[in-house]
Protein backbone atom coordinates (compact mmCIF):
# COMPACT_ATOMS: atom_id res chain seq x y z
CA UNK A 1 0.00 0.00 0.00
CA UNK A 2 1.05 3.19 -0.92
CA UNK A 3 -0.81 5.82 0.76
CA UNK A 4 -3.05 5.61 3.57
CA UNK A 5 -6.04 7.95 2.56
CA UNK A 6 -8.85 7.29 0.46
CA UNK A 7 -7.97 8.31 -3.25
CA UNK A 8 -9.99 9.90 -5.59
CA UNK A 9 -9.33 9.30 -9.03
CA UNK A 10 -11.07 10.81 -12.62
CA UNK A 11 -11.23 8.89 -15.48
CA UNK A 12 -11.73 10.99 -18.78
CA UNK A 13 -13.16 9.26 -21.73
CA UNK A 14 -15.95 6.05 -20.60
CA UNK A 15 -14.56 3.56 -23.37
CA UNK A 16 -12.69 0.34 -22.90
CA UNK A 17 -9.81 1.76 -22.19
CA UNK A 18 -11.14 4.11 -19.35
CA UNK A 19 -12.93 1.55 -17.76
CA UNK A 20 -10.23 -1.31 -18.10
CA UNK A 21 -8.16 1.72 -16.40
CA UNK A 22 -11.04 2.10 -13.76
CA UNK A 23 -10.89 -1.91 -13.37
CA UNK A 24 -7.44 -2.03 -12.31
CA UNK A 25 -7.40 0.60 -10.19
CA UNK A 26 -10.09 -0.58 -8.02
CA UNK A 27 -8.70 -3.85 -7.75
CA UNK A 28 -5.05 -2.81 -6.93
CA UNK A 29 -4.24 -4.39 -3.46
CA UNK A 30 -4.17 -2.20 -0.48
CA UNK A 31 -5.45 0.76 -2.25
CA UNK A 32 -8.86 2.74 -1.35
CA UNK A 33 -9.54 3.98 -3.89
CA UNK A 34 -13.26 5.89 -5.94
CA UNK A 35 -13.52 6.34 -9.59
CA UNK A 36 -15.37 8.44 -11.52
CA UNK A 37 -15.57 8.31 -15.49
CA UNK A 38 -16.72 11.34 -17.57
CA UNK A 39 -17.12 10.96 -21.00
CA UNK A 40 -18.41 13.77 -23.48
CA UNK A 41 -21.05 11.03 -24.71
CA UNK A 42 -23.93 10.98 -22.45
CA UNK A 43 -23.79 7.11 -23.08
CA UNK A 44 -20.36 4.72 -21.83
CA UNK A 45 -18.25 2.51 -23.95
CA UNK A 46 -16.79 4.73 -26.26
CA UNK A 47 -15.83 3.51 -29.34
CA UNK A 48 -17.44 0.20 -28.95
CA UNK A 49 -21.05 1.89 -28.89
CA UNK A 50 -19.62 4.76 -31.83
CA UNK A 51 -17.06 2.85 -33.15
CA UNK A 52 -17.52 -0.83 -34.21
CA UNK A 53 -19.66 -1.76 -37.00
CA UNK A 54 -23.32 -2.32 -36.56
CA UNK A 55 -22.98 -5.64 -37.86
CA UNK A 56 -19.92 -6.66 -35.57
CA UNK A 57 -22.05 -7.83 -32.56
CA UNK A 58 -19.51 -10.30 -31.34
CA UNK A 59 -17.00 -7.17 -30.97
CA UNK A 60 -19.92 -5.53 -29.31
CA UNK A 61 -19.88 -8.30 -26.59
CA UNK A 62 -17.28 -6.63 -24.61
CA UNK A 63 -19.89 -4.46 -23.73
CA UNK A 64 -20.74 -7.28 -21.34
CA UNK A 65 -17.27 -7.20 -19.87
CA UNK A 66 -17.34 -3.71 -18.94
CA UNK A 67 -20.72 -3.71 -17.86
CA UNK A 68 -19.37 -5.94 -15.13
CA UNK A 69 -16.76 -3.55 -14.23
CA UNK A 70 -18.98 -0.85 -13.83
CA UNK A 71 -21.23 -2.88 -11.28
CA UNK A 72 -18.91 -1.55 -8.70
CA UNK A 73 -19.71 1.04 -6.19
CA UNK A 74 -16.65 2.49 -6.50
CA UNK A 75 -16.42 3.39 -9.60
CA UNK A 76 -19.33 6.13 -11.00
CA UNK A 77 -20.07 7.28 -14.53
CA UNK A 78 -20.98 10.89 -15.54
CA UNK A 79 -21.82 10.98 -18.90
CA UNK A 80 -22.52 14.38 -21.10
CA UNK A 81 -19.83 16.12 -19.47
CA UNK A 82 -17.64 17.69 -21.83
CA UNK A 83 -14.01 17.90 -20.82
CA UNK A 84 -12.61 21.72 -21.89
CA UNK A 85 -15.72 23.11 -21.15
CA UNK A 86 -17.68 21.49 -18.26
CA UNK A 87 -14.75 20.68 -16.48
CA UNK A 88 -10.93 21.90 -16.55
CA UNK A 89 -8.05 19.70 -15.60
CA UNK A 90 -7.93 22.72 -12.69
CA UNK A 91 -10.94 21.47 -11.52
CA UNK A 92 -10.50 18.14 -11.83
CA UNK A 93 -7.22 18.78 -9.47
CA UNK A 94 -9.79 20.10 -6.96
CA UNK A 95 -11.83 17.13 -6.58
CA UNK A 96 -9.17 14.16 -7.19
CA UNK A 97 -5.46 12.82 -6.40
CA UNK A 98 -5.17 12.06 -10.21
CA UNK A 99 -6.88 12.44 -13.80
CA UNK A 100 -6.39 9.37 -16.54
CA UNK A 101 -7.11 10.50 -19.67
CA UNK A 102 -8.57 7.68 -22.14
CA UNK A 103 -10.38 9.97 -24.78
CA UNK A 104 -8.96 7.69 -27.84
CA UNK A 105 -9.14 8.67 -31.73
CA UNK A 106 -12.36 9.74 -32.94
CA UNK A 107 -11.45 11.80 -36.21
CA UNK A 108 -9.42 11.03 -39.21
CA UNK A 109 -5.66 11.62 -39.99
CA UNK A 110 -5.27 14.01 -43.06
CA UNK A 111 -4.54 13.08 -46.33
CA UNK A 112 -3.01 16.15 -47.88
CA UNK A 113 -3.62 15.42 -51.68
CA UNK A 114 -5.28 17.74 -54.38
CA UNK A 115 -9.34 16.91 -54.31
CA UNK A 116 -9.58 16.17 -50.38
CA UNK A 117 -12.23 18.43 -50.13
CA UNK A 118 -14.25 17.47 -52.93
CA UNK A 119 -17.76 16.98 -52.88
CA UNK A 120 -17.84 13.00 -52.21
CA UNK A 121 -14.78 12.66 -50.80
CA UNK A 122 -15.44 11.83 -46.85
CA UNK A 123 -13.56 10.91 -44.01
CA UNK A 124 -14.08 7.24 -42.90
CA UNK A 125 -14.08 8.14 -39.12
CA UNK A 126 -17.16 10.51 -39.94
CA UNK A 127 -19.12 7.75 -41.96
CA UNK A 128 -18.31 5.47 -39.19
CA UNK A 129 -20.14 8.10 -36.27
CA UNK A 130 -23.12 8.39 -38.92
CA UNK A 131 -23.70 4.62 -39.62
CA UNK A 132 -23.49 4.30 -35.66
CA UNK A 133 -25.67 6.72 -34.84
CA UNK A 134 -23.51 9.53 -32.89
CA UNK A 135 -25.19 12.14 -31.71
CA UNK A 136 -23.07 14.88 -33.00
CA UNK A 137 -23.22 14.28 -36.42
CA UNK A 138 -25.57 15.08 -39.12
CA UNK A 139 -28.25 12.59 -39.52
CA UNK A 140 -28.32 12.16 -43.19
CA UNK A 141 -25.46 10.94 -44.91
CA UNK A 142 -24.44 12.60 -48.67
CA UNK A 143 -25.22 9.15 -50.80
CA UNK A 144 -25.27 10.04 -54.28
CA UNK A 145 -27.61 8.87 -56.90
CA UNK A 146 -24.75 8.70 -59.56
CA UNK A 147 -22.28 7.06 -56.97
CA UNK A 148 -21.99 3.41 -58.01
CA UNK A 149 -18.17 3.33 -57.97
CA UNK A 150 -16.48 4.23 -54.83
CA UNK A 151 -12.95 4.20 -53.55
CA UNK A 152 -12.17 3.38 -50.03
CA UNK A 153 -8.05 4.49 -49.32
CA UNK A 154 -6.06 2.40 -47.00
CA UNK A 155 -6.42 -1.25 -45.77
CA UNK A 156 -6.74 -1.65 -42.28
CA UNK A 157 -10.20 -2.97 -40.50
CA UNK A 158 -11.45 0.49 -40.86
CA UNK A 159 -11.11 0.15 -44.59
CA UNK A 160 -12.80 -3.11 -44.21
CA UNK A 161 -15.79 -1.97 -41.73
CA UNK A 162 -16.51 0.86 -44.53
CA UNK A 163 -16.64 -1.31 -47.51
CA UNK A 164 -18.97 -3.77 -46.35
CA UNK A 165 -20.88 -1.24 -45.02
CA UNK A 166 -21.33 0.22 -48.31
CA UNK A 167 -21.07 -2.56 -50.17
CA UNK A 168 -23.83 -4.52 -48.09
CA UNK A 169 -27.50 -3.86 -48.56
CA UNK A 170 -29.27 -1.64 -46.31
CA UNK A 171 -32.22 -4.67 -45.54
CA UNK A 172 -28.92 -7.01 -44.69
CA UNK A 173 -27.93 -4.52 -41.49
CA UNK A 174 -31.68 -4.36 -40.52
CA UNK A 175 -31.17 -6.85 -38.16
CA UNK A 176 -28.64 -4.79 -36.34
CA UNK A 177 -29.07 -1.90 -33.88
CA UNK A 178 -29.05 1.06 -36.69
CA UNK A 179 -31.35 3.87 -35.91
CA UNK A 180 -33.77 4.69 -38.47
CA UNK A 181 -32.21 7.31 -40.01
CA UNK A 182 -29.43 5.07 -40.94
CA UNK A 183 -31.44 2.67 -42.35
CA UNK A 184 -33.27 5.00 -44.60
CA UNK A 185 -29.46 6.43 -45.46
CA UNK A 186 -28.27 3.40 -46.55
CA UNK A 187 -31.36 2.74 -48.72
CA UNK A 188 -29.88 5.40 -51.16
CA UNK A 189 -26.64 4.51 -51.00
CA UNK A 190 -26.13 3.31 -54.86
CA UNK A 191 -22.19 1.69 -54.74
CA UNK A 192 -22.46 -1.62 -56.46
CA UNK A 193 -18.29 -1.57 -56.72
CA UNK A 194 -16.10 -0.28 -53.82
CA UNK A 195 -12.49 -0.31 -54.95
CA UNK A 196 -10.13 -0.40 -52.42
CA UNK A 197 -6.44 0.43 -52.51
CA UNK A 198 -3.22 -0.33 -51.03
CA UNK A 199 -0.11 1.53 -51.38
CA UNK A 200 2.01 -1.34 -50.54
CA UNK A 201 1.65 -5.40 -51.08
CA UNK A 202 -0.47 -8.29 -49.56
CA UNK A 203 2.20 -8.74 -46.80
CA UNK A 204 1.56 -5.43 -45.75
CA UNK A 205 -2.20 -4.91 -45.79
CA UNK A 206 -3.37 -4.20 -41.87
CA UNK A 207 -6.42 -6.59 -41.98
CA UNK A 208 -6.87 -9.01 -39.58
CA UNK A 209 -7.63 -12.47 -40.78
CA UNK A 210 -11.41 -12.90 -39.39
CA UNK A 211 -12.36 -9.76 -40.58
CA UNK A 212 -11.07 -10.15 -44.48
CA UNK A 213 -12.82 -13.57 -44.71
CA UNK A 214 -16.15 -12.58 -43.22
CA UNK A 215 -16.45 -10.08 -46.07
CA UNK A 216 -17.40 -12.75 -48.74
CA UNK A 217 -20.04 -13.81 -45.89
CA UNK A 218 -22.52 -11.73 -47.54
CA UNK A 219 -24.34 -13.01 -50.57
CA UNK A 220 -24.81 -9.54 -52.15
CA UNK A 221 -20.83 -9.20 -52.30
CA UNK A 222 -18.26 -11.10 -54.78
CA UNK A 223 -14.58 -10.01 -53.36
CA UNK A 224 -12.33 -9.68 -56.25
CA UNK A 225 -8.22 -9.40 -55.58
CA UNK A 226 -6.70 -8.05 -58.60
CA UNK A 227 -3.29 -9.85 -59.58
CA UNK A 228 -1.58 -6.49 -60.31
CA UNK A 229 0.63 -5.93 -57.38
CA UNK A 230 -0.05 -9.10 -55.46
CA UNK A 231 3.62 -9.13 -55.34
CA UNK A 232 5.85 -10.20 -52.33
CA UNK A 233 9.36 -8.66 -51.73
CA UNK A 234 12.12 -10.29 -49.51
CA UNK A 235 10.64 -7.42 -46.71
CA UNK A 236 7.64 -9.13 -47.39
CA UNK A 237 8.62 -12.67 -47.01
CA UNK A 238 10.45 -11.71 -43.13
CA UNK A 239 7.36 -10.33 -42.36
CA UNK A 240 5.17 -13.27 -43.29
CA UNK A 241 7.95 -15.29 -41.39
CA UNK A 242 7.48 -13.10 -38.62
CA UNK A 243 3.96 -13.48 -38.06
CA UNK A 244 1.54 -16.28 -38.28
CA UNK A 245 -1.58 -13.62 -38.38
CA UNK A 246 0.09 -11.77 -41.77
CA UNK A 247 0.51 -15.45 -43.04
CA UNK A 248 -3.25 -15.71 -42.29
CA UNK A 249 -4.37 -12.81 -44.15
CA UNK A 250 -2.39 -13.73 -47.00
CA UNK A 251 -3.49 -16.97 -47.30
CA UNK A 252 -7.25 -15.57 -46.71
CA UNK A 253 -6.39 -12.87 -50.16
CA UNK A 254 -5.23 -16.29 -51.88
CA UNK A 255 -8.20 -17.52 -51.76
CA UNK A 256 -10.04 -14.84 -53.08
CA UNK A 257 -7.57 -14.16 -56.02
CA UNK A 258 -8.05 -17.54 -57.28
CA UNK A 259 -12.14 -17.67 -56.58
CA UNK A 260 -14.49 -17.19 -59.49
CA UNK A 261 -17.07 -14.25 -59.12
CA UNK A 262 -20.59 -15.82 -58.03
CA UNK A 263 -22.43 -12.81 -59.79
CA UNK A 264 -23.55 -11.25 -56.80
CA UNK A 265 -24.56 -7.55 -57.29
CA UNK A 266 -22.03 -5.63 -55.46
CA UNK A 267 -18.59 -6.27 -55.50
CA UNK A 268 -15.49 -5.50 -53.49
CA UNK A 269 -12.30 -5.24 -55.50
CA UNK A 270 -9.13 -5.11 -53.61
CA UNK A 271 -5.94 -3.74 -55.49
CA UNK A 272 -2.39 -3.59 -54.47
CA UNK A 273 0.11 -1.12 -54.81
CA UNK A 274 -1.37 1.84 -55.94
CA UNK A 275 -0.36 4.92 -53.91
CA UNK A 276 -3.79 8.20 -53.96
CA UNK A 277 -1.84 11.16 -55.80
CA UNK A 278 -5.28 13.20 -56.49
CA UNK A 279 -9.01 13.02 -56.23
CA UNK A 280 -10.45 14.06 -59.46
CA UNK A 281 -13.19 16.80 -60.09
CA UNK A 282 -15.62 18.30 -62.11
CA UNK A 283 -18.08 21.15 -61.01
CA UNK A 284 -16.29 20.84 -57.06
CA UNK A 285 -17.76 16.73 -57.28
CA UNK A 286 -15.65 13.83 -57.40
CA UNK A 287 -15.32 11.85 -60.62
CA UNK A 288 -11.95 9.99 -59.91
CA UNK A 289 -8.98 8.73 -58.24
CA UNK A 290 -5.45 9.31 -59.38
CA UNK A 291 -3.26 6.89 -57.97
CA UNK A 292 0.90 6.36 -59.15
CA UNK A 293 1.53 2.76 -59.67
CA UNK A 294 4.04 1.50 -56.96
CA UNK A 295 6.73 -1.52 -56.44
CA UNK A 296 7.96 -2.97 -53.44
CA UNK A 297 11.73 -2.29 -52.76
CA UNK A 298 13.14 -4.91 -51.11
CA UNK A 299 12.18 -4.13 -47.83
CA UNK A 300 7.99 -4.45 -47.58
CA UNK A 301 8.01 -0.52 -48.16
CA UNK A 302 7.30 0.70 -51.80
CA UNK A 303 8.78 3.63 -54.19
CA UNK A 304 7.05 5.42 -56.84
CA UNK A 305 7.05 3.93 -60.31
CA UNK A 306 5.66 7.25 -62.27
CA UNK A 307 3.25 5.32 -63.83
CA UNK A 308 -0.45 6.95 -62.85
CA UNK A 309 -3.75 4.83 -63.16
CA UNK A 310 -6.94 6.90 -63.26
CA UNK A 311 -10.00 4.88 -61.72
CA UNK A 312 -13.75 6.22 -62.15
CA UNK A 313 -15.14 6.93 -58.87
CA UNK A 314 -18.24 8.83 -57.68
CA UNK A 315 -17.39 8.65 -54.12
CA UNK A 316 -13.45 8.64 -52.45
CA UNK A 317 -13.52 7.49 -48.83
CA UNK A 318 -10.27 8.02 -46.93
CA UNK A 319 -9.22 5.07 -44.02
CA UNK A 320 -6.13 6.24 -43.52
CA UNK A 321 -6.36 5.75 -39.86
CA UNK A 322 -7.97 7.73 -36.59
CA UNK A 323 -6.27 11.26 -34.91
CA UNK A 324 -7.00 12.12 -31.80
CA UNK A 325 -8.23 15.80 -30.58
CA UNK A 326 -5.87 17.46 -28.70
CA UNK A 327 -7.06 18.04 -24.86
CA UNK A 328 -7.45 21.71 -23.59
CA UNK A 329 -4.74 23.01 -21.46
CA UNK A 330 -2.69 19.85 -22.30
CA UNK A 331 0.40 19.88 -24.38
CA UNK A 332 -0.10 17.49 -27.78
CA UNK A 333 2.55 15.75 -29.79
CA UNK A 334 1.13 16.72 -33.22
CA UNK A 335 3.39 14.50 -35.04
CA UNK A 336 1.81 10.81 -33.14
CA UNK A 337 -1.56 12.47 -32.67
CA UNK A 338 -0.94 12.21 -29.06
CA UNK A 339 -0.18 13.33 -25.38
CA UNK A 340 2.73 13.05 -25.17
CA UNK A 341 3.94 10.61 -22.49
CA UNK A 342 6.27 8.15 -20.74
CA UNK A 343 4.78 4.74 -20.40
CA UNK A 344 1.30 6.61 -19.58
CA UNK A 345 2.32 9.65 -17.29
CA UNK A 346 2.13 12.41 -19.55
CA UNK A 347 5.09 15.09 -19.90
CA UNK A 348 5.08 18.84 -19.97
CA UNK A 349 6.33 20.38 -22.92
CA UNK A 350 10.20 20.77 -21.32
CA UNK A 351 9.58 17.06 -21.34
CA UNK A 352 9.09 16.71 -17.15
CA UNK A 353 6.31 14.44 -15.98
CA UNK A 354 2.97 16.51 -14.80
CA UNK A 355 1.96 15.45 -11.53
CA UNK A 356 -0.90 13.41 -11.14
CA UNK A 357 -1.85 13.51 -14.68
CA UNK A 358 -1.78 9.84 -16.86
CA UNK A 359 -3.25 8.52 -20.31
CA UNK A 360 -4.42 5.50 -21.48
CA UNK A 361 -5.41 3.50 -24.89
CA UNK A 362 -4.75 5.58 -27.85
CA UNK A 363 -4.48 8.82 -27.13
CA UNK A 364 -1.23 7.38 -25.27
CA UNK A 365 0.31 5.42 -28.40
CA UNK A 366 -1.81 6.63 -31.57
CA UNK A 367 -4.93 4.65 -33.07
CA UNK A 368 -3.68 1.33 -33.59
CA UNK A 369 -4.23 -2.15 -32.14
CA UNK A 370 -7.61 -4.18 -30.95
CA UNK A 371 -9.23 -3.27 -27.97
CA UNK A 372 -8.12 -5.69 -25.58
CA UNK A 373 -4.75 -4.85 -26.43
CA UNK A 374 -5.83 -1.10 -24.06
CA UNK A 375 -5.74 -4.06 -21.20
CA UNK A 376 -1.68 -4.25 -21.10
CA UNK A 377 -1.97 -0.50 -21.59
CA UNK A 378 -3.91 0.77 -18.69
CA UNK A 379 -1.91 -2.10 -16.20
CA UNK A 380 1.16 -0.11 -17.26
CA UNK A 381 -0.08 3.42 -16.70
CA UNK A 382 -1.88 3.03 -13.40
CA UNK A 383 1.44 0.96 -11.96
CA UNK A 384 2.85 4.33 -12.66
CA UNK A 385 -0.15 6.15 -11.12
CA UNK A 386 0.02 4.16 -7.98
CA UNK A 387 3.86 4.46 -7.42
CA UNK A 388 3.68 8.28 -7.84
CA UNK A 389 0.24 8.29 -5.25
CA UNK A 390 2.58 9.08 -2.42
CA UNK A 391 4.06 12.14 -3.46
CA UNK A 392 0.91 13.54 -4.92
CA UNK A 393 -1.28 16.02 -2.88
CA UNK A 394 -4.70 15.57 -1.51
CA UNK A 395 -7.19 17.29 -3.40
CA UNK A 396 -8.96 20.38 -1.63
CA UNK A 397 -12.37 18.65 -2.00
CA UNK A 398 -12.21 14.86 -1.44
CA UNK A 399 -15.32 13.40 -1.36
CA UNK A 400 -17.68 12.38 -3.65
CA UNK A 401 -20.58 14.55 -3.36
CA UNK A 402 -17.98 17.37 -3.70
CA UNK A 403 -17.92 16.51 -7.49
CA UNK A 404 -21.52 16.55 -7.67
CA UNK A 405 -22.32 19.66 -6.25
CA UNK A 406 -19.69 21.16 -8.48
CA UNK A 407 -21.28 19.56 -11.73
CA UNK A 408 -25.35 20.94 -10.24
CA UNK A 409 -23.84 24.74 -9.61
CA UNK A 410 -22.57 24.83 -13.20
CA UNK A 411 -25.81 23.22 -14.36
CA UNK A 412 -24.13 20.50 -16.20
CA UNK A 413 -26.95 18.04 -17.42
CA UNK A 414 -24.97 15.23 -16.84
CA UNK A 415 -25.93 11.25 -17.32
CA UNK A 416 -25.25 8.36 -14.63
CA UNK A 417 -24.61 4.50 -14.69
CA UNK A 418 -28.07 4.49 -13.45
CA UNK A 419 -29.26 6.61 -16.18
CA UNK A 420 -27.54 4.66 -18.93
CA UNK A 421 -29.51 1.31 -17.50
CA UNK A 422 -32.74 3.06 -18.27
CA UNK A 423 -31.30 4.26 -21.78
CA UNK A 424 -30.05 0.91 -22.62
CA UNK A 425 -33.53 -0.94 -21.11
CA UNK A 426 -35.40 1.94 -23.53
CA UNK A 427 -33.41 0.40 -26.06
CA UNK A 428 -33.96 -2.86 -25.86
CA UNK A 429 -37.59 -2.20 -25.70
CA UNK A 430 -37.47 -0.05 -29.17
CA UNK A 431 -35.46 -3.14 -30.75
CA UNK A 432 -38.07 -5.67 -29.24
CA UNK A 433 -40.97 -3.45 -30.42
CA UNK A 434 -39.61 -2.58 -33.56
CA UNK A 435 -41.18 -4.31 -36.80
CA UNK A 436 -38.56 -6.05 -37.49
CA UNK A 437 -37.48 -7.31 -34.14
CA UNK A 438 -33.88 -6.77 -33.35
CA UNK A 439 -32.02 -6.81 -29.81
CA UNK A 440 -31.76 -3.43 -29.91
CA UNK A 441 -32.61 -0.12 -32.16
CA UNK A 442 -29.98 2.97 -30.85
CA UNK A 443 -31.28 6.96 -30.31
CA UNK A 444 -29.54 9.11 -31.70
CA UNK A 445 -29.85 12.75 -30.59
CA UNK A 446 -28.10 14.06 -27.78
CA UNK A 447 -31.19 15.55 -25.91
CA UNK A 448 -33.27 12.75 -26.40
CA UNK A 449 -30.21 10.67 -25.23
CA UNK A 450 -30.32 12.87 -21.59
CA UNK A 451 -33.84 12.95 -21.30
CA UNK A 452 -33.82 9.07 -21.17
CA UNK A 453 -31.21 8.89 -19.28
CA UNK A 454 -32.10 10.78 -16.56
CA UNK A 455 -35.54 10.17 -16.11
P1 LIG B 1 -4.64 0.96 -39.67
O1 LIG B 1 -4.81 -0.45 -39.28
O2 LIG B 1 -3.43 1.67 -39.22
O3 LIG B 1 -4.71 1.04 -41.28
C1 LIG B 1 -4.50 2.25 -41.97
C2 LIG B 1 -4.28 1.95 -43.45
O4 LIG B 1 -4.15 3.20 -44.12
C3 LIG B 1 -2.99 1.17 -43.75
O5 LIG B 1 -3.25 0.26 -44.76
C4 LIG B 1 -2.04 2.27 -44.24
O6 LIG B 1 -1.06 1.80 -45.16
C5 LIG B 1 -3.02 3.15 -44.97
N1 LIG B 1 -2.49 4.50 -45.18
C6 LIG B 1 -1.98 5.35 -44.26
N2 LIG B 1 -1.60 6.50 -44.86
C7 LIG B 1 -1.87 6.36 -46.18
C8 LIG B 1 -1.73 7.20 -47.30
N3 LIG B 1 -1.20 8.42 -47.19
N4 LIG B 1 -2.11 6.72 -48.50
C9 LIG B 1 -2.65 5.49 -48.63
N5 LIG B 1 -2.82 4.64 -47.61
C10 LIG B 1 -2.45 5.08 -46.38
O7 LIG B 1 -5.87 1.87 -39.15
P2 LIG B 1 -7.43 1.61 -39.05
O8 LIG B 1 -7.97 0.82 -40.17
O9 LIG B 1 -7.97 2.98 -38.80
O10 LIG B 1 -7.60 0.76 -37.71
C11 LIG B 1 -7.17 1.27 -36.43
C12 LIG B 1 -7.13 0.12 -35.43
O11 LIG B 1 -8.46 -0.30 -35.10
C13 LIG B 1 -6.43 -1.10 -35.95
O12 LIG B 1 -5.67 -1.70 -34.94
C14 LIG B 1 -7.57 -1.99 -36.35
O13 LIG B 1 -7.27 -3.38 -36.38
C15 LIG B 1 -8.60 -1.67 -35.28
N6 LIG B 1 -9.95 -1.99 -35.76
C16 LIG B 1 -10.43 -3.26 -35.62
C17 LIG B 1 -11.66 -3.61 -36.12
C18 LIG B 1 -12.19 -5.01 -36.02
O14 LIG B 1 -13.23 -5.30 -36.56
N7 LIG B 1 -11.51 -5.92 -35.39
C19 LIG B 1 -12.42 -2.66 -36.80
C20 LIG B 1 -11.93 -1.38 -36.95
C21 LIG B 1 -10.68 -1.06 -36.44
P3 LIG B 1 0.48 1.61 -44.72
O15 LIG B 1 0.51 0.36 -43.94
O16 LIG B 1 1.18 1.53 -46.00
O17 LIG B 1 0.84 2.83 -43.89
Amino acid sequence: MTVDRKVRVAVVGAGPAGVYAADILTKTEGLDVTVDILDRDPTPFGLIRYGVAPDHPRIKEIIKALKRVMDNDDIRFFGNVNFGTDVKLEDLREFYDAVVFATGARRDRDLDIPGIDLHGSFGAADFVAWYDGHPDVDREWDFQPHAKQVAVLGVGNVGLDISRILAKTADELLVTEIPDNVYEGLKKNATTDVHVFARRGPAQVKFTPMELRELSHSPNIDVIVHPEGFEFDHGSMEALNAAKSQKLVVKVLQDYLAREPSGAPHRIHIHFCQSPVEILGEDGKVVGLRTEVTELDGTGNVRGTGEFRDWPVQAVYRAIGYYSDPLPGLPFDEAGGVLPNDGGHVLDLDGSPIPGVYATGWIKRGPVGLIGHTKSDAAETIRMLVEDLPSLPAPHYPSREAFDRHLDSRGIEYTTWEGWEKLDAHEMALGENDVHTRERKKVVPRDELVRIARG
